[in-house]
């Protein structure tokens, strides 16, 4: 034991330091501090791992069962060794049994029925320990393959561009990357295995019952054999249906779910918890009819492939009896033979499940195959550079948008904004300002025109350092699930407490995080509902001035915040924005007169673009918007 007591402090540990100085440790009391100790030193050791992540390096090969497992074939083919010795193990009693019954009842053979009896044991004894093996080892594989399916389908997700984003339901996004990933796990663990071995076992028993008996082995297997397969293939077609249709709704039940909680304030305001309630109805009851369908599928054949073996059972009683009568056959080599029977329909029994079992994982697979195949629309090019660090000039040149072909939202923008210089966008709703933000940080390309940092086109460097040095901040600050601590310093995990204090004074929040209770490390919780607006803006600017971007692009709060939050968001902003070039969507006209230049957007298009001074002398829309505001100021 390394760590063990006594490894520090002279003969003390720092708990049991405490503990003497009247200090308790998270709340251990005294007497308990050596326990506590033992389970830290037995504690094991967690590394950071190491992430390969690359957006513009990856598999790219459609997703198949065939392709994820080729790595893994060395063990899958372990796994069905032990399995395969499990299944001998627990086949060779029905041959046991009929020399016990030929030989040794039949020669009254006392010791080659006590041999046979000893077999038999050792041999359930030797399947018990391939069981344990298998179980062990089938379980860690299907865990494995598990860990990378996640890895895989996350890492797809955090590459996807944000377009993805909006045409994908989150809940349907997270049913692939939780129920459909779920239902692979049997399939991996023990399925595919047991698939080969349970195949093995019916060719295996096959053999024996030729070699038994050749007359009846071939009524057996020429009964049985052309109903299951003929009945397997219709069952196969109907579960594939069946299955299919699970997995959509399983996706509909987990997408209104999502939708529900994050909506529910609204829901409730709007009074539609009644609407609310017959519509996940609905959407349940579909899922589980989809079930019931899948269900009564395998009921209906399941039983239809149980009742063809006790048949076959029955007439090779009827049949094999007539033969022991005539002598050309002995009792235990129907025995064997009955129980060998028993034996064949079981594996197929087992296939059929397990084929079930596979029709559920393909459904998974096939919708996992149609998620991993979609390529991110904003590429990294080959050959991207890393950007150095800018002084912060953008221009957009001749710039046109859609978000989908047949609409363009910008026609044609051009605009420049000088290092350190402060450029507010204002326009009407839906007149394309948010989207020149999304522009400027890559989260899409232009269709046609250039837009470039320091006069470099932002499609030659590369993701990660063009967005290191801009900074973002949304018009609905997004907080995460932690502390104020970790949310102010997101965009730069490694500042020190100092850094994130002064972040704090420069943005005024100070004074607010002093009075939570915990300060810094006052916890978060879902996305900080328990703070007030402005103070979310706030610790979004917080984030921001820690980050330190050369370039800032900042969309207003449009919620109405009281006259003491908008002063300190002001004085928050300068702040923030003291010598860095900044694109600010600008809601109030407040905002956009302490901008050094403002363009007015409309449609898609710059209609006016200059100083305040320079746009009200103009008398165009700018100058309008600005009588409205100042007429409505002179009112109140
Ligand atoms: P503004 O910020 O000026 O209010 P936006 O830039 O958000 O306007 O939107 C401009 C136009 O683009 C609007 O007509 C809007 O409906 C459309 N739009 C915005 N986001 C998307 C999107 N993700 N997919 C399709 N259309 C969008």
């Amino acid at each position: 034991m390394m760590f063990g007591p006594g490894a520090f402090g002279g003969g003390q540990t720092s708990v049991q330091q405490n503990a003497a100085a009247g200090l308790p440790y998270a709340n251990v009391p005294g007497h308990l501090s050596d326990l506590v100790d033992d389970i830290l030193a037995s504690e094991p050791d967690h590394p950071t791992p190491m992430v390969e992540y690359s957006p513009a390096h990856y598999d790219r090969r459609p997703f198949g069962l065939r392709t994820f497992l080729r790595p893994h074939a060395g063990r899958l083919t372990i796994a069905t060794l032990v399995v395969a010795v499990e299944a001998a193990l627990l086949n060779v009693g029905p041959l046991l049994v009929r020399v016990g019954i030929d030989e040794g009842i039949g020669n009254r053979d006392t010791s080659i029925l006590v041999r046979s009896a000893l077999f038999y044991l050792g041999a359930v004894a030797l399947a018990a320990i391939a069981s344990l093996a298998r179980i062990s080892y089938t379980g860690r594989l299907g865990e494995r393959l598990m860990y990378e399916l996640r890895i895989r389908v996350f890492s797809h997700f955090q590459r996807q561009s944000l377009s993805f984003f909006t045409s994908e339901k989150a809940g349907v996004l997270m049913t692939r990357m939780t129920s459909d990933i779920e239902a692979l796990t049997q399939l991996f663990q023990e399925g595919l295995v047991q698939f080969a071995v349970q195949g093995l076992t019916v060719v295996a028993i096959t053999v024996f019952l030729f070699s038994l008996n050749s007359t009846l082995a071939l009524i057996t297997i020429g009964l049985a054999a052309p109903v299951t397969i003929a009945s397997g293939l219709i069952f196969r077609k109907i579960s594939a249906i069946g299955y299919g249709r699970v997995r959509n709704a399983i996706a509909d039940v987990l997408s209104d779910l999502s939708e529900s909680l994050a909506g529910i304030r609204i829901i409730a305001a709007n009074n539609r918890r009644v609407q609310n309630l017959v519509h996940h109805r609905n959407v349940i009851g579909r899922h589980r009819d989809a079930n019931l369908f899948a269900t009564r599928a395998q009921a209906v054949f399941g039983s239809f492939s149980e009742a063809v073996s006790v048949a076959v059972q029955a007439l090779l009683l009827l049949w094999g009896g007539r033969m022991v009568q005539r002598g050309e056959l002995t009792v235990g080599e129907l025995t064997a033979f009955l129980l060998f029977l028993n034996r064949f329909f079981a594996p197929i029994q087992t296939l059929i499940q397990l084929f079930n079992q596979y029709q559920s994982g393909s459904a998974a697979i096939e919708k996992l195959r149609h998620l991993l195949q979609f390529e991110p629309q904003v590429v990294e090019a080959p050959t991207a550079t890393v950007l150095p660090p800018i002084d912060g000039a953008i221009s957009f040149v001749d710039v046109r948008f859609g978000y989908d072909d047949d609409t363009e939202v910008l026609h044609g923008i051009n605009l420049e904004v000088e290092p350190g210089e402060v450029l507010s966008i204002v326009g009407p709703t839906g007149a394309g300002k948010s989207t020149v933000a999304k522009l400027v940080t890559r989260f899409y390309d232009p269709t046609d025109g250039t837009i470039s940092i320091d006069g470099t086109d932002l499609r030659d460097v590369t993701l990660h350092s063009l967005r290191s040095q801009l900074g973002v901040v949304p018009q609905e600050a997004f907080l995460f699930n932690g502390t104020i601590r970790d949310n102010v310093a997101f965009g730069r995990p490694d500042a020190s407490d100092e850094d994130i204090w002064h972040a704090c004074v420069a943005v005024g929040i100070d004074d607010i995080v002093e009075k939570l209770p915990g300060g810094l490390d006052a916890p978060i919780h879902e996305r900080g509902s328990s703070l007030s607006a402005g103070e979310r803006q706030l610790l979004a600017l917080a984030r921001a001035f820690l980050a330190r971007p050369r370039v800032l692009i900042l969309d207003e709060a449009t919620s109405n915040l009281d006259l003491l939050s908008e002063t300190k968001i002001e004085r928050a902003l300068d702040a923030v924005l003291e010598g860095r070039s900044a694109i600010i969507i600008a809601h109030r006209l407040a905002t956009a007169m302490r901008a050094d230049r403002i363009a007015v957007i409309d449609e898609g298009n710059v209609l006016e673009i200059g100083t305040h001074e320079e746009l009200v002398a103009l008398g165009g829309q700018y100058a309008e918007m600005h009588e409205t505001w100042s007429s409505h100021v002179d009112v109140s």
